[in-house]
């Protein structure tokens, strides 16, 4: 299959050279030339997550270098829990945090990893992962290419701007992974990746590549699990769901509207925002204006320009259709607090500030239909936020918990991009 620019001004790629490239040669974001379809119910054969992955992706790497490679890239990827846990019968919390890192983002880091591994186990020349973090992107992709053969990584996180435990996960790797504690917000660091990627040069001289949500590694795996739990939703209740999404820069949401768009059996996308919430303002306006952003409880979707807003634009065409199918809810500090300590003493059931957005806006819509609020972090991740709120310990899950006793290390630089290469 074919991938294009959402700007339209550069060649057309196939999905591993999309995956190579990050970002296209216009700047602009890759998206799929056509949508496939993929009729639900033949996928009611597929028993675990990993054959599920392979039949949702399949379609996108036909006549592609990893085509035979992509069974195997899933099942190794995808080798953690997803469990829906029910709040109520249709009430469920897809629990996307499993993984080495605690939270979704470890999908899509650890397929991307293992793909452009073997992509660069053909090519010999250097590749240079550049990744800005608002919190957990960082961490994710850290421990998914940590000892990568011929990858090296620098992940740009805000200083003093993370938890101390996702600080822990952006700090305790070596080997080929450096990390940079960047004097400004996640903008800044968002802002130096895109310059440095704006420098032939260099991108020439470090073989740079992007291993955020804007390369199309990480976007296409994020179409599984919407794909995944609104399948088991509808075995059970012959019904479509509606999914709640805490969002920041709209990769999770952008890869729920594509698996929709093939096929999943879902009826609406809901997106969750804390107070950075560019979307609901462009929602009212019809004119998208990037803010800066603002500094929340959900610290990871600290985002005032979300970079996929370009794929949904692109999806949707013009604004009217955009209104149509987006609806976006900012939610305050306040009410992640309030949620935080509702959800669990009706449930008793820890979330983490990120969860509660979605939280917040499932109990304000009050959808008799099936509803999946996606958790997006382990409430342990953000233990300074939750536990004095639900006044209890969170247990802390093995996979962090041998994070966390590793050792630190990082550069405290200057939020200028020249920095990163000294
Ligand atoms: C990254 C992240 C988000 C936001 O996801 P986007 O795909 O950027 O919208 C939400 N919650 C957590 C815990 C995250 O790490």
């Amino acid at each position: 299959m074919d991938f294009i620019s959402t700007r339209g001004l550069a060649p057309n790629v196939n999905a591993s050279e999309a995956i190579l490239k990050g970002l296209a040669d216009d700047g602009g974001l890759y998206v799929p030339s056509q949508f496939p379809y993929i009729d639900f119910k033949s996928l009611r054969g597929a028993t675990s997550y990993p054959e599920v992955a392979f039949e949702v992706l399949a379609p996108f790497f036909v006549n592609d270098e990893l085509q035979n490679d992509l069974a195997e890239i899933c099942y190794e990827a995808f080798n953690f829990a997803l469990p829906l846990h029910p709040l109520s019968e249709k009430e469920l919390v897809m629990e996307l945090f499993w993984g080495p890192t605690a939270a979704f983002k470890d999908f899509g880091a650890r397929f991307l990893a293992i793909a452009m591994e073997k992509l660069m186990a053909k090519r010999n020349r250097p590749l240079t992962i550049l990744v800005a973090t608002s919190g957990d992107t960082g961490g994710a992709v850290a421990a998914a290419f940590h000892k990568r053969e011929n990858i090296n990584v620098k992940v740009l996180f805000p200083k003093g701007r993370v938890s101390a435990r996702q600080e822990k996960q952006l700090t305790c790797w070596g080997d080929n992974v450096e990390t940079y504690a960047v004097e400004g917000s996640f903008d800044d660091c968002q802002r130096m990746v895109k310059e440095a990627f704006g420098d032939s040069k260099l991108v020439e001289q470090y073989g740079l590549s992007s291993a955020n949500s804007i390369n199309l590694g990480r976007l296409l795996p994020q179409m599984v699990y919407p794909f995944y739990a609104s399948l088991e939703i509808a075995e059970r209740f012959n019904q479509e769901s509606t999914m709640i999404i805490p969002s920041g820069n709209i990769g999770n949401s952008c890869g729920t509207y594509w698996a929709k768009v093939v096929g999943a059996p879902i009826k609406n996308v809901i997106l969750a925002l804390n107070a950075n919430k560019t979307v609901v303002d462009y929602l009212e306006s019809g004119v998208y204006e990037k803010r800066s952003s603002i500094a929340t409880l959900a610290n990871a979707m600290d985002v005032g320009d979300p970079s996929n807003i370009e794929r949904l634009n692109h999806l949707f065409g013009d604004f009217e259709t955009f209104k149509k199918e987006v609806s976006a809810y900012s939610v305050s500090d306040e009410e992640i607090k309030q949620t935080i300590e509702r959800v669990w003493n009706e449930y008793n059931y820890p979330i983490c500030p990120h969860t509660a957005t979605g939280e917040f806006v499932r109990n304000k819509l009050k959808l008799t239909d099936p509803t999946v609020v996606y958790a997006t972090a382990h409430p342990a991740k953000f233990d300074t936020i939750v536990e004095p709120i639900i006044n209890k310990e969170i247990p802390i899950p093995d996979q962090l918990a041998v994070l966390l006793e590793k050792e630190s290390s990082y550069n405290e630089i200057e939020a200028d991009y020249h920095h990163l290469f000294e």
